[in-house]
């Protein structure tokens, strides 16, 4: 909101809503509200915390990991240097810092968030450090509040940090199991890959007075669709009208509110060492035993794969529903107003066995594509999904997805009826769904609109298929000085198959018929059908609850802990 980003040796700064002229130590006594428009500038984390908790009660947890670099990214600079750059303006670790502290008294772990660092983007630092504060928190029998400000996942950790989506998102799942109370409170901004997931699967969402919250940011929106968009877009008033927070706080009340919540929701809890340990946390050393990628196929150019996976050609969804399964039954709608034709899903047999398949469905001609918005999601095609993994779990079929989608759809709608927290229940409902599910990325697989589809016991992914936190395209715009950049951009984000396998995002590449899969779609359909069962058939003789835990710490171990183990590797 405010660009004159004030520092403490300035006296005076200027409000980015009215303009005003303000005297800086005014301005801080008011907690950086101006006091002439009532604008909310951001505040760095400290700050933040300094306004929320109870004076001299805080705790910091630590806040040191290993250096991560864990692709290698370089754009016009190496990552490494965008780090030490962050970390010497804003004298932080990273773009989150947590702590234990009290509230009027009760006792909550707070994670809080700092734009200033890196656009708060969450990388495989930030994961590690807000789902440590959430173990915490489920140790101590105590809430956990997040004070989110994102732009969204950290591109230069490519793939990795959006799986930090789903490790954060199973850590509020342990919570909500334990009966413990998940806060998140909306700031300005928060965006992307943390909007889709924590900021919005919490139990309780608070937004800060003029945050504003969205899935895709209003510049995609305007340039996808074409339109201006409506006045007050993604605002929090915005919204609260289209139900998806709980309320509108001001600054100068958040304090209060949350202690009042606190209250009222009773934060005591039998610490967790004193109840039975349900779910052990996966320590460093399992880290030994992570399931070793097979063997890749010999690498192509990433661009060049990038165009293959886009292929109109290529088989989809429905395509593989008529070649691989048998018996396929269609079902419809999201039981809440809508059906969404980019979502396709039913139950089918697979070699005899009942199994419950979803996934996105594009097209073949421009007539099917724009039909299927491109294989696009809107909440109602994430709400549709998220019932009918529901479903296969009270029938106890296993799930089998396949994800092709550029992307969750970035339209006005979809924003209005809560994209990012339909994505972002998608994703915690998978870390814990009772029941075997399958993952393939069989075409492309675009940011959190496929990990929606993606969190999975076994992750298999075609040879030509790419897997990506954002698209070349996307990338290029933002950290190089153009698009045309986009090549350069998907070698270096690493979202071939081969490059995923041996980051230990994807367990299995299938190999495609040569040269690709739309040249001989029957081969590929066998090919498939062959890995989907090898891979599907150990899963069903395990029991349900070995089947989670092993889940939970296949999508644990991508946090700072893989860090560790290729910093020790090089
Ligand atoms: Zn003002």
């Amino acid at each position: 909101m405010t660009a004159t980003a004030p520092r403490d040796e300035q006296l005076w700064s200027r409000c980015a809503g009215c303009a005003s002229l303000l005297y800086r130590k005014r301005l801080r006594r008011n907690l950086d509200v101006c006091p002439e428009c009532g604008a909310h500038a951001r505040l760095g984390a400290p700050e933040r915390l300094r306004q929320l908790v109870d004076p001299g009660s805080l705790r910091p947890l630590p806040d040191r990991l290993p250096e991560a670099d864990p692709i290698d990214f370089v754009d016009v600079l190496p990552y490494p240097h965008r780090l030490t750059a962050a970390r010497t303006s804003t004298g932080l670790s990273e773009a989150v810092v947590c702590g234990t502290a009290t509230i009027g008294g009760h006792l909550a772990v707070l994670a809080v968030m700092d734009f200033r660092f890196l656009g708060g983007s969450l990388g495989c630092a930030v994961g590690e450090l807000i789902t440590q504060a959430a173990e915490r928190a489920l140790d101590d029998g105590v809430p956990l509040i997040l004070v989110t400000a994102s732009g969204g996942a950290r591109m230069q950790e490519g793939v990795l940090s959006l799986m930090q989506m789903a490790t954060v998102s199973q850590a509020i799942a342990a919570l909500r199991e334990a009966g413990l109370l998940t806060v998140s409170v909306l700031t300005d901004p928060t965006y992307g890959g943390v909007a889709a997931s924590f900021a919005t699967n919490t139990d309780l969402v608070l937004a800060e007075s003029g945050a504003r919250m969205g899935f895709a940011g209003p510049r995609v929106i305007r340039q996808v669709t074409g339109r201006a968009l409506p006045e007050g877009f993604q605002t929090a008033d915005f919204l609260l009208r289209h139900g998806q927070v709980d309320m509108v706080v001001q600054r100068r009340s958040l304090r209060g509110r949350l202690m009042a919540l606190l209250a009222a929701t009773g934060s005591a809890r039998p610490p967790r060492s004193a109840v039975p340990r349900q779910e052990s946390a996966p320590r460093r050393e399992r880290l030994a035993d992570a399931p070793v990628a097979e063997p890749a196929p010999a690498d192509r150019d990433a661009w060049d794969t990038v165009r293959v996976a886009r292929h109109p050609g290529r088989p989809t969804t429905l395509d593989y529903l008529d070649s691989v399964f048998d018996g396929f039954v269609e079902l419809h709608g999201d039981r809440l107003g809508a059906d969404c034709p980019a979502v396709v899903g039913g139950v089918a047999r697979l070699d005899g066995r009942h199994v419950m398949v979803i996934g996105h469905q594009k097209g073949h001609t421009t007539a099917e594509l724009v039909a299927r918005n491109f294989g696009m999601a809107s909440p109602a095609g994430h709400r549709k999904a998220l019932r009918l993994m529901r479903l296969a779990a009270r029938l106890g079929l296993p799930v089998i997805t396949l994800v092709d989608t550029p992307g969750a759809d970035p339209g006005v709608g979809a924003e209005e009826q809560g994209q990012a927290a339909a994505i972002a229940e998608n994703i915690l409902t998978l870390t814990v769904l009772p029941t075997p599910v399958l993952a393939v990325i069989t075409g492309e697989g675009g940011s959190g609109g496929a990990l929606a589809l993606a969190v999975a016991d076994r992750v298999l992914m075609l040879e030509h298929a790419v897997y990506s936190v954002i698209s070349p395209e996307g990338c290029a715009a933002i950290l190089w000085p153009d698009r045309s950049a986009a090549p350069q951009a998907a070698r270096a984000l690493r979202l071939t198959a081969p490059d995923l396998c041996r980051l230990g995002v994807i367990d299995e590449v299938v190999p495609e018929p040569t040269p690709a899969a739309h040249d001989d779609p029957a081969e590929t359909a066998r090919r498939l059908r062959a890995a989907l069962l090898a891979n599907l058939l150990p899963l069903l003789d395990v029991p349900t609850a070995t089947l989670v835990r092993r889940r939970r710490q296949r999508f644990r171990r991508f946090g700072a802990a893989r860090a560790t183990f290729r910093a020790g590797a090089r």
